[in-house]
């Protein structure tokens, strides 16, 4: 089965080595899934008229004039022409051994094929070192290009000697190209062999047949992934206990029926029926939340520690950042308090007393709830009951400090993490795919999609002007700008003339200013932001430290500065500082007057979409799934040939087959799966597991 390369021939020990070493190449196999990484085409001939500036290179036939000789010492040069009924091109050689002066002047006069990158010198297209192809056989088909490295290409390995390998890694290999798919499956596609596609990925003769291997083998890639998620996903199932919050009892139906200010939306209540069917279980509840900003998470935290309250449980909120958190408590503090239950704060800044006086409430258990910053993982929070754990804006915590949260216990809580930054469909159900997910797809009635604009340096005194009136008609409004560390020293710079320009146009005492920034210490900050919620300031100059979370409805104008250095999800959640209240809201986004084109991309797609998911599309898009992503997980999507995200559709359908033969034959006992069974158990260990991590 394991056929080391040294079997093929023209394959010794040296170059089998460099193979193992630059590639990790080492056997027949490996080999044989060293797919072409792109194809040269050579399945149409090209007219000299038709040749354009593409950079690509194309195949042309023709008669091959005589070679003249020009320059000497290091400027020589040989060059000759094609000549077809459509007109000329020149050829140019800087060096030729004897063997091939010889060849070309065999071939001159008669009519060759070429093949060769035309370039634009001086308005005339000439191609320099052609390939001279003179049997038509070989001037046919579409030619496989394999990634190599410079190393292996000094030694041999070029574009002829790696289809030589090929062809001989494929016969050698015949034997073990066994069908992997069922033959419904296979059917059910249209899908051609295994072997075929094996065979056909690498020596396609067109467009269409390599496009059936591709679609084959990439389908196969997400199949397999598809069915290893799904095992770990059983496996991580078993054994985590939790505690079953069996009843829904008073605090929740007190609060619900007499002190909620609002009706809940449709899909906020099936997000809570969702959980609350988890909850009853005492298996651990490992839900992602997603929800765009403003879509009404923090409630459903909120009822479902109430749940937690009346089984006896403690619950745990935990915020990224401390004025989140601090928000959270505020807000959540005066809904506990309608109903008599306790509700702590703990972050880094709570002084020692309170921290004491904390710690003993949650260890007596007369605190039902703590709210906080990642302080709450430290090792002195000790939880009588912790029965339930929610992670809000999940994207902000390591994963290693989530893991500490387990140890609070002797059984695990249950786990809900809340997200505002939507997770691509295709990235979901991989790297999520054990964590359910319940999605609040709808937001609150009344509110008013956030109206968004592009703004360049030269319509400052414009959007100046705006603000003014959005002031004077009672608004209030946010300017931020970005802070990268890299550039942290400049950006501060930017912030403070900003905020001095600010002061200059938004004189006191008619308006008053507030600025919060990451160098300021906790307790201005917080005091910053308390004279804007409360309505003291009409206009907060930030960093990026306001972007998660914070609630401040009468603000109605959010002016985004250096727009085009934030990413997309950044954009979207600052945005979604504002429109929180029954008035129309703005977001601006301020850009110098000339931008790149990946930025305007993403300032167009913001302007012209307010759907967190399609905006985590676009996003995955311009990133890729490694940026996105940021982490190890995205290992997993070290593919061969697929692409999440061109494949996605590909994706989603090898999705729904490998579920849907699941559920028929969950251990792939049927005779019919024998080959795909085969196949998985011998390629497909399990991958990261997610559950255990998270
Ligand atoms: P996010 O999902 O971004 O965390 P929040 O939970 O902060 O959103 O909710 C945004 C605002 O909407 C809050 O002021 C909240 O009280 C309000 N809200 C939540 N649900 C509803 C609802 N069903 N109807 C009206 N307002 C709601
Ligand atoms: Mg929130």
């Amino acid at each position: 089965m394991v056929q080391p390369v040294t079997d093929i021939n023209g394959l010794g020990a040296e170059k089998a080595k460099l193979l193992a070493a630059d590639l990790g190449i080492k056997t027949v196999g490996d080999l044989v899934q060293h797919f072409p990484f792109r194809y040269v085409d050579r399945s149409r001939t090209y007219a000299v008229a038709e040749i354009q500036n593409t950079g690509t290179e194309i195949m042309l036939k023709g008669v091959l004039q005589p070679l003249v000789e020009t320059g000497a010492g290091k400027k020589k040069r040989w060059a000759s022409r094609l000549r077809d009924t459509t007109g000329h091109i020149d050829l140019v050689w800087f060096k030729l051994t004897q063997w091939q002066l010889q060849k070309l002047g065999e071939l001159s006069g008669k009519e060759v094929h070429i093949f060769g990158k035309p370039t634009l010198f001086n308005r005339s297209y000439s191609i320099s070192h052609p390939e001279i192809i003179e049997d038509e056989q070989s001037a046919s088909g579409l030619m496989p290009v394999y990634s190599s490295t410079e190393k292996l290409v000094k030694r041999g390995f070029n574009a002829r000697f790696w289809q030589r390998i090929m062809q001989d890694a494929l016969v050698r290999y015949a034997p073990y190209m066994e069908e992997n798919l069922s033959e419904s499956i296979r059917h059910e596609l249209g899908m051609i062999s295994y072997a075929e596609a094996l065979r056909i990925i690498h020596f396609p003769k067109n467009q269409e047949e390599l496009h059936a291997a591709q679609r084959r083998l990439k389908f196969n890639e997400l199949f397999f992934l598809r069915l290893s998620l799904h095992q770990q996903k059983l496996l991580n199932s078993h054994g985590l206990h939790s505690r079953a919050f069996k009843e829904v009892g008073s605090y929740f139906m007190d609060y619900y029926n007499e002190h909620l200010e609002f009706d809940l939306t449709g899909a906020q209540k099936r997000v809570i029926r969702e959980i609350r069917q988890d909850l009853g279980r005492d298996v651990q509840m490992n839900r992602l939340l997603q929800g765009d900003v403003g879509s009404g998470k923090t409630i459903v935290a909120f009822l479902c520690m109430l749940l937690a309250v009346d089984n006896g449980f403690q619950s745990m909120l935990m915020a990224p950042t401390e004025i989140l958190a601090q928000q959270h408590y505020a807000s959540l503090k005066a809904e506990a308090d309608k109903i008599g239950i306790n509700i702590g704060l703990l972050t880094g800044s709570s002084s020692a007393q309170e921290r004491r006086f904390l710690h003993e409430g949650l260890q007596n258990g007369e605190v039902h709830i703590v709210i906080g910053t990642h302080a709450l993982i430290e090792k002195s929070v000790q939880l009588e009951r912790l029965g339930l754990v929610i992670i809000d804006e999940q994207h902000k915590f390591g994963v290693a400090q989530r893991a500490k949260l387990w140890q609070k216990a002797d059984w695990v809580p249950h786990v809900l993490v809340m997200t505002a930054t939507p997770i691509p469909r295709t990235l979901a159900m991989t790297l999520y795919n054990d964590l359910d997910s319940s999605v609040i797809d709808e937001l609150p009635a009344g509110r008013k999609p956030i109206a968004t604009y592009h703004k360049k340096e030269s319509n400052r005194l414009e959007v100046l002007g705006f603000m003014r009136k959005e002031i004077t008609e009672g608004r209030q409004v946010y300017i931020v700008y970005p802070l990268i560390e890299e550039s942290e020293k400049l950006d501060y710079a930017n912030l403070m003339d900003g905020y001095e320009m600010l002061l200059r146009e938004f004189p006191r005492p008619k308006y008053e200013v507030s600025v919060v920034h990451g160098r300021m210490k906790p307790a201005d900050k917080d005091a910053e932001m308390k004279k804007f919620a409360s309505g003291i300031t009409q206009i907060l100059v930030g960093t990026t430290v306001i972007e998660v979370g914070v609630n401040v409805p009468n603000a109605s104008v959010m002016v985004i500065e250096n727009a085009e250095k934030f990413g997309l999800s950044q954009l979207h959640q600052l945005r979604g500082r504002v429109g929180r209240g029954a008035e129309q809201s703005y977001c601006v986004l301020m850009t110098p007057d000339y931008i790149n084109e990946v930025a305007y991309k993403r300032v167009k797609t913001m302007v012209e979409s307010t759907d967190g998911f399609h905006i985590a599309e676009v996003d995955l898009e311009i990133r890729g799934a490694g940026d996105v992503l940021g982490t190890q997980q995205s290992g997993m999507l070290d593919f061969k040939i697929a692409d999440l995200q061109q494949d996605k559709e590909l994706f989603l359908q090898a999705g729904k087959i490998a579920d849907a033969l699941l559920a028929d034959d969950p251990k792939l006992s049927k005779p019919e799966n024998a080959p795909i069974l085969k196949f998985f158990n011998r390629y497909h260990k399990a991958g990261v597991s997610w559950s255990k991590i998270s």
